[in-house]
């Protein structure tokens, strides 16, 4: 029997962050306007901690090691509900998930205790980041030509790793206040005359170690709460210990983080489709445009408004699905999420123009939001591993392997 009921546990979840959004979220962009990227992040402190003290960083952490997390379903179900209100911030929320996920499936209990407290204790603003992206390109971290692909290193001098290279995109690595995040995942290789197979790996570094020096605090077109930073790591020195798992396990580090944002990168565009919808048919109900009744009671508004509606609501179970299949098979299974993260999002950034086509000319301009929601949208297809460059690739290697069943994501055989 399938069941899409949410268990009452997951409705108070939702319902929680309804409201938690509607009281944190709501006015938190027009705070930002005229700010610099440092500028607009600052002001996200207040509902970062709000966040933190609602238990959303927890909640991406299981019961084990201190979290309340009991799938990635319900991660889901939160981020659509905050999204729906504002991306940004739940995006820096997700970041530091995403940042800690590494550390989470491949810690030892060491590490664990060394860096996870202050991320489970419900209190502050604590940052974490993924430091995987390069300057020149990320696409090809998995060529198998040693010469090509990531040019950050790590070598081992005595009891510590000394990590030098720049990335790109590290979410948040300024910190508040330019005082560094907590804490980095950073993928080095440790060998360059081996494949990236076999010499990536992924590192535990402390924003507030000697040697990470923030070059800038990147100028994107939309998520303006969420700032990314281009950082160089000169002669960053860690204990050998602050490796995740064993030398030239990173990409198999970061493929596993990548699978479980990829279910919820659907869930995001959702819930920023979801707003737009809610623009277009206040505007549609509303608006007559100089006829005789409001436009949705023309035919052609209204087909677009619920074709709109079919397709937010076939992204919402596909990311249900996608997060449901990444919980049963720990993380293994990647087909569905990926899929969900490549079809989820470019549908959603359509939604958004449907929702233009709905609005009309004045939806180009400001004051009805839906051009800043479109740039807010725009980076689902784009980041996280780009569709063109990282995912469609994966879903090719996923579909030519050996052995490859068409039927095992949709029945849950893993
Ligand atoms: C808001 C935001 C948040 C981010 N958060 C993080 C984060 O937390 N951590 C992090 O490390 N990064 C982060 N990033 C960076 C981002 O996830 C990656 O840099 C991005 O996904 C790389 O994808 P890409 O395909 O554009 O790569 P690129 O290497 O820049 O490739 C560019 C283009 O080249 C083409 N291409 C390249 N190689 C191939 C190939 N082999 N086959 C086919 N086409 C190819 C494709 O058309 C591709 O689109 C973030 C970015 C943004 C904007």
């Amino acid at each position: 029997m399938i069941d899409f009921e949410l268990s009452p546990e997951q409705r108070k979840l939702q319902l929680d962050a309804r409201a938690f959004a509607k009281t944190h979220l709501t006015d938190l962009r027009s705070k930002m306007v005229g700010l610099d990227a440092a500028g607009r992040f600052e002001v996200t402190k207040a509902a970062y901690e709000a966040a933190v003290k609602a238990g959303y960083l927890k909640l991406q952490v299981p019961p084990p090691l201190g979290g309340t997390m009991n799938s990635l379903v319900d991660v889901a179900i939160v981020a659509e509900e905050l999204i729906a209100v504002e991306s940004s911030l739940p995006l820096s929320v997700l970041s530091t998930g995403l940042g800690l996920m590494g550390l989470l499936f491949f810690g030892t209990p060491q590490q664990y205790e060394k860096f996870l407290p202050q991320f489970v204790s419900g209190e502050g603003a604590p940052l974490a980041g993924l430091s995987f992206s390069e300057p020149d390109g990320t696409a090809n971290y998995h060529n198998t030509d040693p010469s090509k692909g990531f040019k950050t290193e790590a070598k081992l001098d005595g009891d510590e790793w000394v990590i030098n290279g720049r990335k790109i995109w590290t979410p948040h690595a300024a910190g508040w206040g330019g005082n560094k995040a907590d804490l980095l995942a950073v993928a080095a290789r440790v060998d360059k005359g081996k494949s990236p197979q076999e010499g990536l790996s992924m590192f535990l570094v402390p924003g507030n170690t000697p040697g990470v020096i923030i070059e800038e605090n990147i100028e994107a077109v939309g998520q303006p709460g969420a700032v990314c930073c281009i950082v160089r790591y000169e002669n960053v020195r860690v204990p050998k210990e602050n490796i995740l798992g064993e030398v030239g396990m990173g990409i198999m580090i970061a493929e596993t983080a990548f699978t479980a944002t990829a279910g919820l990168v659907g869930i995001m565009a959702v819930g920023v489709a979801r707003k737009a919808f809610g623009i277009a048919l206040e505007f549609a109900r509303t608006q007559t445009r100089g006829g005789s009744v409001p436009i949705i009671q023309h035919q052609n508004v209204a087909t677009i408004l619920s074709d709109m509606k079919a397709k937010i609501e076939a992204a919402r179970y596909l990311t249900w699905k996608a997060c449901w299949n990444f919980d049963r098979s720990m993380g293994q299974s990647q087909e569905l999420s990926i899929m969900n993260k490549v079809f989820s999002s470019e549908l959603m950034v359509g939604v958004i123009t449907d929702a233009m086509r709905v609005v009309g000319v004045e939806s180009y301009r400001q004051h009805t939001g839906l051009m800043e929601l479109l740039q807010d949208a725009m980076v689902y297809p784009l980041f996280d591993g780009g569709n063109v460059g990282v995912r469609r690739l994966q879903l090719q290697r996923i579909l030519s392997a050996e052995g490859y069943d068409p039927m095992a994501a949709a029945e849950a055989q893993f």
